[in-house]
């Protein structure tokens, strides 16, 4: 579906399509890499409009312009709600964003994150140093497949962030009952999970047939939403999961305020903003 296109300036266009009839087409300085991994294909292409960008499989994960508010909003939403988070777990996330917004708060002693793919960690240690260089000590880089991850360990984590690539390839596992029902079983009583979970704009079917799921398994959910330019229509969604009543409101208004000035989206107004639902959306959940 997705190709490299030379248009008649000469220059290379990047299209990905998301739909048959639509996509996002950006104008290429430079391929600085092409590479196969055991799991998927990996690309680091320099563009105009959106700096470095990380492709897999031909789908874009990230851009230097906009990739801040992805990894703020998947990080400082969940952490806001539960300020107690003392062990947190990252799956995939190898581009090391979500990693870098976590270890803004002293107070998380652990973070672990497992990653299947260590190209992709590579890379982004040398395309992406704002995102993977200057990691904190307590962060844990484990490589290797997150969904045989959580069905052995028997460590418990507070927050546990699925940071994965779309349902196919080998994040496919990262949606099913089982992944789910092991998340739910590491996760402490109080303990929230969050993921990032496509655009219901155009997902709207595969949002309803797994936040069901999430629905079942943990009891307690909550969309929240965040607009990412180059992601599908620029309308993306995180789900969070609890096994209690979820209370998303700020607990602590100070937790963010020794950075906040460095933060370029997250703020308490965003805060609670992301979960005011359009009724197209809350109609995927039947609210
Ligand atoms: N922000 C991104 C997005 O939604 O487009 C996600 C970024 S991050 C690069 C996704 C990561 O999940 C990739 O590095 C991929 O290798 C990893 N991943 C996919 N399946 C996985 C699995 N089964 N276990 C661990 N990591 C996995």
């Amino acid at each position: 579906m997705n190709e490299f296109n030379k248009s008649q300036d000469t220059h290379l266009w990047y299209t990905e399509y998301h739909t048959p009839n639509s996509g996002i087409t950006l104008k290429v300085k430079e391929t600085l890499l092409r590479v196969k991994s055991p799991f998927q294909e990996l690309v680091i292409l320099d563009t105009y409009e959106y700096g470095r960008m990380m492709l897999l499989d031909g789908l874009v994960m990230l851009t230097d312009r906009d990739e801040f508010i992805y990894h703020e909003m998947i990080t400082h939403i969940p952490v806001n709600i539960n300020p107690s988070v003392k062990k947190a777990l990252i799956i995939g996330g190898g581009d090391c964003g979500t990693l870098r917004e976590l270890s803004r708060y002293s107070f998380i002693e652990n973070v672990k994150m497992v990653e299947i793919d260590e190209e992709v960690v590579k890379a982004s240690r040398k395309f992406f140093p704002q995102l993977a260089s200057n990691l904190p000590k307590n962060a844990e880089i484990v490589i290797g497949d997150g969904i045989d991850f959580v069905e052995k360990t028997d460590d418990v984590f507070d927050l546990i962030i699925i940071d994965s690539t779309d349902p196919i390839g080998p994040a496919e596992g990262l949606f099913t009952d089982s992944f789910y029902s092991n998340c739910r079983r590491i996760l402490s009583e109080e303990g929230m999970m969050v993921l990032q979970a496509e655009s219901p704009y155009f997902h709207a079917e595969s949002i309803k047939i797994f936040s069901d799921r999430l629905r079942r398994i943990f009891g307690f959910i909550r969309p929240y939403l965040a607009f990412i330019p180059v992601y599908p229509s620029g309308m993306w969604e995180f789900i969070i999961c609890s096994k209690n009543e979820l209370d998303v409101s700020l607990k602590k208004a100070d937790l963010i305020s020794h950075f906040e000035s460095s933060l370029k989206y997250y703020n308490h107004d965003v805060h609670k903003g992301a979960f005011m639902l359009p009724t197209f959306v809350k109609n995927i959940y039947g609210i």
